[in-house]
C-alpha cells in the first residue's frame, strides 16, 4: 500500500488501485448516479447542460465520461471532446483518431525505453568490467 495525494481534492490518502481518496470517490459514484438519471430522461446532449441539470462540475462530468462510468444514450448520444484534441465523441476517451494515434506512440515509447535500458545495462557491465590493473 502506497499513500498517495489524491488527484482531485489533494488530501493524502491510503492508494489500493483506486487513484482516488475514499471522499472523492464517493463523490464520484453520487455524480453517476446524478448524471444517469438526468440520462436516463434524455433531455440533455451535451456536457454543458448536464452540469447545468445536475449542478455537477463539466470537469468531473468529463472524467466520468471519459471513464466511461456514464449511461451511454443509443438515441441521442452525449457529445463530448476528446481527451488529446477536443473533437466532439459519444464513447470512449478519444476520437478514433487520437486512439489510433496514441496506440502508436505507447508502442513505440515502449521499444525507445527498452532501448535505454539495454544501454544502461551495457554501460553498467563495461565499467564494471573495465581493469584498473591494466
Ligand atoms: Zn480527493
Ligand atoms: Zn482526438
Amino acid at each position: 500500500m502506497a499513500l498517495a495525494n489524491c488527484p482531485d481534492c489533494g488530501a493524502l490518502f491510503v492508494d489500493n488501485g483506486a487513484g482516488l481518496c475514499p471522499a472523492c470517490i464517493a463523490k464520484e459514484e453520487a455524480a453517476i448516479q446524478q448524471c444517469n438519471e438526468v440520462l436516463r430522461e434524455g433531455e440533455v446532449a451535451d456536457v454543458a447542460s448536464l452540469a447545468n441539470k445536475t449542478g455537477i462540475e463539466e470537469r468531473l462530468i468529463l472524467r466520468l465520461l471519459h471513464k466511461g462510468r456514464l449511461l451511454a444514450q443509443s438515441s441521442a448520444p452525449l457529445q463530448y471532446p476528446c481527451a488529446n484534441c477536443g473533437k466532439p465523441i459519444t464513447q470512449g476517451k478519444w476520437c478514433s483518431t487520437c486512439a489510433q494515434k496514441l496506440q502508436l506512440a505507447s508502442r513505440s515509447q515502449g521499444t525507445a525505453s527498452t532501448q535505454a535500458r539495454r544501454r544502461a545495462n551495457a554501460f553498467h557491465f563495461y565499467s564494471k568490467s573495465d581493469p584498473d590493473d591494466r
